[in-house]
C-alpha cells in the first residue's frame, strides 16, 4: 500500500441516470420502503491501485456490477462495510448521525483486512456526492430514513492466496428504510448461542467485516428453530460473558427510577464499537442514567432477571436503534426481563436519541452533520 498518495481534492465524475424513478414511482417506494430491498438511482464508486492511491470518483446510475469471476473478494471475502441513515429533518434539511465516526470505523476495519484506508473526506464527500443527487429519496415520514451502505470489497483477480489485493473498489448505495423489525419497538426473544461463536481473540470481532455475518447465519437459523428472534453471542474461550445480539450491541439497565443505571459490555477487540452504543454511553448520563462498560455472564443476567435487579435489557445499533429483549431462551431454559414489555429507561433513551437523529431534539453533543 502506498500511504503517500495524496487524495484530497479528488474530484467526481458525475454521470446521471437516464432510467430515474418518476416522482410517482418514488413516492409509492417511500411509503412502504420495508428495509434494504429498493435503492435509489445513483450509487458512488471509487478506484484503489497500489501505488496510484484512491482514483476514478464516480457518481453513476446504480446498476450490477461486472466482475471478474475470479475476482478476490467473491473468493476470500476481503470486504467490509458501514451502515448509517441520512434523515429528512423537519426545516427540510438532510442530515447524518456522526458520519465521522463511521469514516474513522471504516478505516479500523480495513486495516484489520489489509485494505487500505480511505481519507476521512472522500467518505464524507462521497455521502455528500450521493445525498446531492438521491435527496428526493430521503423520506419525510418521521421514523423513516435513508440507510446508506458504504463498502469496499478487493478487485484484483486471480487465486494466489498469500497476498491481500492490490485494487480495491469502495462504493456507496442507498436504500429508503422504514422501520427495521416489523412492530416497530416489539421486544424479541433471544437465544443464548452456546454452539457457536461469533469472534474470537485476535480475530476480526470488532470489524465490521462481511465474513463476520456470514459465520453468524447458521447460529440466527438455529435461533429461529428455537422459536427466537435474534442470537445472542457469547465470549468464545469461556462461553459465559455475553457480547452482542446478531449485529446489535446490548445494554443492561439496573435498578429503576432514579436509581436506574445502565451497562454495556466492554470492547474486548471480540465485540464491534457501534456508533450506537458510544452515543448512548454519552446521552444517557446526560439524561441522568449512569452508564458504565463492563461484563455480564449469562448467569449474572439469569439471576439479575429473577431477583428483580436486572429491570430491562435492549439491544442497540443504526438500523432498528434500540429494541427492547423481553425474553431470553436458552438450553438451561428460559426466563423473562421484567414484565416482558419494553422498560422506561429503553423507552426514555430510544425517544432521545431518534429525536436527536431526527433534528427534533437540541442537538447537544454536536453529531449532526448536514449535508443538504
Ligand atoms: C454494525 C454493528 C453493530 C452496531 O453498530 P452501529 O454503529 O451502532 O450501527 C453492532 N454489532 C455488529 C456485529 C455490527 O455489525
Amino acid at each position: 500500500m502506498n500511504s503517500s498518495t495524496t487524495t484530497s481534492g479528488l474530484a467526481f465524475d458525475i454521470q446521471l441516470s437516464q432510467a430515474r424513478k418518476t416522482p410517482q414511482q418514488r413516492a409509492e417506494i417511500l411509503e412502504n420502503p420495508g428495509f434494504g430491498t429498493v435503492f435509489t438511482d445513483h450509487m458512488v464508486t471509487i478506484r484503489y491501485t497500489e501505488g496510484t492511491g484512491w482514483h476514478d470518483a464516480r457518481l453513476e446510475p446504480y446498476a450490477p456490477l461486472q466482475l471478474d469471476p475470479a475476482t478476490a473478494a467473491l473468493h476470500y471475502a476481503q470486504e467490509i462495510f458501514e451502515g448509517l441513515k441520512a434523515y429528512r429533518h423537519p426545516d427540510g434539511s438532510i442530515a447524518c448521525f456522526r458520519p465521522d465516526v463511521n469514516a474513522t470505523r471504516l478505516n479500523t476495519s480495513a486495516r484489520r483486512i489489509a485494505m487500505p484506508d480511505l481519507p476521512e473526506e472522500l467518505f464524507i464527500g462521497s455521502i455528500a456526492t450521493l445525498l446531492e443527487h438521491d435527496a428526493d429519496w430521503v423520506p419525510t415520514t418521521p421514523g423513516n430514513s435513508l440507510y446508506l451502505r458504504p463498502f469496499m470489497i478487493a478487485t484484483d483477480v486471480g487465486l494466489g492466496v498469500n497476498n491481500p489485493s492490490r485494487t480495491y473498489l469502495f462504493l456507496v448505495i442507498a436504500s429508503p428504510a422504514g422501520s427495521y423489525f416489523k412492530g416497530g419497538v416489539a421486544p424479541v426473544t433471544v437465544w443464548l448461542s452456546e454452539d457457536y461463536t461469533r469472534a474470537a481473540p485476535g480475530g476480526t470481532g470488532a470489524a465490521k467485516f462481511a465474513g463476520n455475518y456470514a459465520a453468524s447465519f447458521a447460529a440466527q437459523s438455529q435461533a429461529v428453530e428455537k422459536g427466537c428472534d435474534q442470537v445472542v453471542w457469547l465470549d468464545a474461550v469461556e462461553h459465559r460473558w455475553v457480547e452482542e445480539m446478531g449485529g446489535m450491541n446490548l445494554f443492561f439497565v439496573f435498578g429503576s427510577g432514579p436509581e436506574a443505571r445502565i451497562m454495556t459490555p466492554e470492547l474486548t477487540g471480540t465485540l464491534l464499537p457501534g456508533v450506537t452504543r458510544d452515543s448512548l454511553l454519552k446521552l444517557a448520563p446526560e439524561l441522568g442514567v449512569p452508564a458504565s462498560e463492563g461484563r455480564l455472564s449469562t448467569d449474572q443476567w439469569r439471576e439479575g432477571a429473577a431477583s428483580g435487579e436486572l429491570t430491562e435489557v435492549f439491544a442497540c445499533g443504526t438500523a432498528a436503534v434500540i429494541t427492547p429483549v423481553g425474553h431470553v431462551k436458552s438450553e438451561q431454559g428460559e426466563f423473562t426481563i421484567g414484565d416482558g414489555t419494553p422498560g422506561p429507561v429503553t423507552m426514555r433513551l430510544r425517544e432521545e436519541l431518534v429525536g436527536r437523529q431526527e433534528g427534533t431534539r437540541a442537538d447537544s453533543d454536536g453529531w449532526i452533520h448536514r449535508f443538504a
